[in-house]
């Protein structure tokens, strides 16, 4: 079986694969009805959230939009906090949607630094909200959220987070932590083909919902939250299929755990950025603020990352993320979150030792 090793899709367990195939029922039938809640419910003690949580069909980017255009009025100032591909996705899903965006960036490979988001709200008290991507998916960066959230606290801003692909994965206490409207995806930790985002949000985001004048149809928290409330439905027909995968998958993530489950993802973490590292590699990311879910991995001493991530699809059936955007031929990705275990990266180290030198490779010994 190719071991399918990118920051999502991730593979997914059988039992998910299995629900995926089942024959459709009416999405406003009851038992389907019973199904959302029961994922609802789930997906919340796995978020660590009592605020309002809804499925939207949808890939994570169009969860992004639903929290740009749900909390935001046009001409509303926002600080953009970006430190890679992704935290700029977001910037621009504001400033397409009208806001007043003031993108604070970090040089890529580098985290977010609290400091500088105090000062940028310290000078400008006009500033509504604060957006910030949890886990940097192109750079392999983690911020440290909780000294942002700590940092933004006292300004009583509105926080909108990219969960996208460290929630489920990496600690994320959502309430604790004071996310306002966080967003992720099924198929980055969720082990559950793409389709659906999941967003929670608070009673402040509630607040600045009813005030936010940003259009808005099909992404609509105010319709999501009265279909919810009649029963469990959705506005829309939503994808029957990923909600039946979904609620075998987060059945499966409370059997391990979440605790485990994060426990694994760091474990795995560490055996990655070690084992390329041992190899002569050198990590992209600041290692201080690397992320557990995906590394990316510097083409030094010669290595062609794209000749490498060729060479370990064809001759491994191992396939790895290249760089996005500045970042493409420069660095090489692994992902390693969702249904993941210590073998599947071993199984990559090995193979990396064989094909590095094919690929241009001189470091290491
Ligand atoms: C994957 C990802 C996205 C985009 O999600 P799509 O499902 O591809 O739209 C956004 N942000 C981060 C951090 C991601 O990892």
């Amino acid at each position: 079986m190719t071991n399918l090793r990118i920051p999502g899709p991730t593979p997914c367990p059988p039992e998910v694969l299995t629900a995926m195939g089942r024959q459709m029922i009416n999405h406003r039938g009851g038992e389907f009805q019973k199904t959302v809640l029961g994922v609802t419910e789930k997906l919340k003690r796995l978020l660590l959230t009592q605020n309002d949580v809804f499925l939207l069909t949808g890939s994570g980017t169009g969860g992004l939009e639903a929290a740009v255009v749900n909390s935001l009025s046009p001409g509303d100032k926002v600080l953009a906090v970006s430190v890679g591909v992704f935290g700029d996705r977001l910037s621009n899903i504001a400033k397409t949607f009208g806001a007043d965006v003031t993108v604070l960036k970090t040089e890529w490979g580098k985290a977010a630094d609290p400091s500088a988001i105090k000062a940028a709200l310290d000078n400008d008290p006009a500033i509504k909200a604060v957006m910030v991507t949890h886990n940097e998916t192109s750079t392999g960066i983690t911020n440290d959220l909780q000294a942002i959230s700590e940092t933004i606290k006292p300004f009583d801003k509105l926080l909108i987070v990219d969960a996208i692909s460290s929630i489920g994965s990496i600690a994320l206490p959502i309430d604790e932590w004071g996310i306002d409207v966080m967003v992720t995806g099924t198929q980055k930790s969720w082990m559950v083909p793409p389709g659906m985002a999941m967003v929670a949000i608070s009673e402040k985001a509630w607040r600045a919902n009813a005030a936010a004048k940003m259009p808005r149809f099909y992404w609509d928290f105010a319709k999501a939250k009265k279909y919810l409330a009649n029963g469990g439905q959705t506005p829309w027909t939503p994808a029957v299929s990923v909600v039946f995968a979904l609620d075998v998958s987060l059945s499966m993530m409370l059997d391990e755990g979440l605790d485990n489950i994060i426990a694994r993802h760091i474990k795995l973490g560490n055996m990655t950025r070690a084992g390329v590292k041992a190899l002569g590699l050198k990590l992209f990311a600041d290692e201080a603020y690397a992320s557990n879910t995906v590394t990316a991995v510097l083409g030094s001493d010669g290595l062609d990352p794209k000749t490498l991530n060729k060479i370990m699809r064809e001759e491994y059936d191992i396939v790895l993320s290249g760089g996005q955007m500045d970042l493409e031929g420069k660095i090489f990705r692994i992902g390693h979150l969702g249904w993941v275990n210590e073998k599947d990266v071993e199984a990559v180290l090995s193979a990396l030792k064989e094909a590095l030198p094919k690929a241009g490779f001189t470091g290491g010994k």
